[in-house]
Parts: C-alpha cells; sequence; structure tokens
C-alpha cells in the first residue's frame, strides 16, 4: 500500500472544536503554562537542600551550608512560585494581564511547601524518613 498521507485533511479534523471540552485550553493574554523544564530544575535544587553535598559541585563545610541553603532556597521559592502560579492561573477567571489572586496564593503555597522541607528527618545514611 502507498497511501498519501493528507496533513490538511488531518489537520482540519485536528482544528474542529465541536464543544467546549478539556481537550483545548485557549491561553489568557501572556499566559504562560508550567514549564516541565522548570519543574525539572527546580526538583534538582530541591535535591541539593535535602541531600546537601551529593548533587552539587560546590564544595560543602559548616561554615558556608547555610548560605548555600538560602541561595538554594530562594532559587527555588522564585522559580516555584512562578510556577505554581502558572499552574493556578491556567484555570482561574481572572482576564488580567497579571492575576493578583493567583500571584498571592501561590506565594503562600510555596512558603508552606518550603518550611516544609526543614521538617524532612534525614538517618545517617541521609535517606528521609518522613516528610510531614
Ligand atoms: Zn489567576
Amino acid at each position: 500500500m502507498n497511501k498519501k498521507f493528507d496533513i490538511a485533511k488531518v489537520c482540519e479534523k485536528l482544528s474542529v472544536i465541536e464543544s467546549d471540552n478539556d481537550v483545548f485550553h485557549f491561553s489568557k493574554k501572556n499566559e504562560k503554562t508550567p514549564s516541565v523544564q522548570r519543574l525539572k530544575i527546580i526538583v534538582d535544587v530541591l535535591r541539593e537542600i535535602i541531600f546537601p553535598g551529593y548533587f552539587a559541585d560546590e564544595h560543602l563545610n559548616r561554615d558556608n551550608l547555610s548560605y548555600y541553603m538560602g541561595v538554594n532556597l530562594d532559587k527555588v521559592f522564585q522559580a516555584l512560585s512562578e510556577e505554581i502560579n502558572r499552574g493556578l492561573c491556567f484555570n482561574c477567571s481572572s482576564q488580567n494581564e497579571q492575576c493578583t489572586y493567583c500571584l498571592d496564593d501561590c506565594r503562600d503555597l510555596t512558603i508552606q511547601f518550603l518550611e516544609k522541607t526543614s521538617q524532612i528527618e534525614r538517618n545517617s545514611k541521609n535517606r528521609c524518613t518522613s516528610f510531614i
């Protein structure tokens, strides 16, 4: 069989919107969706925070550990709150270019999450034993 691929026909069928369903998402003005690539970076930095010295290139010691944690927590705070904001605004009804409702919520959620990282109990082999 030597069937011809009719791109225009397939494209036309895929572009038909029969009803308001969840398959399509039309972005609001300047809305950005969550980035899988940025979420991966956030997870990498969180690993450095939870298991200091195991995943980073920096030389850690007792003198620079607090600075190292602060820098990484700030990195995660900025990036994670942005990604949470994008996720919240994905479905919110605000038509404002800068949605203040989601902005407040994303900061609160990020703070709650990052405060919980300090509650992780590690055993002598640096394994997480609980995460409240
Ligand atoms: Zn919003």
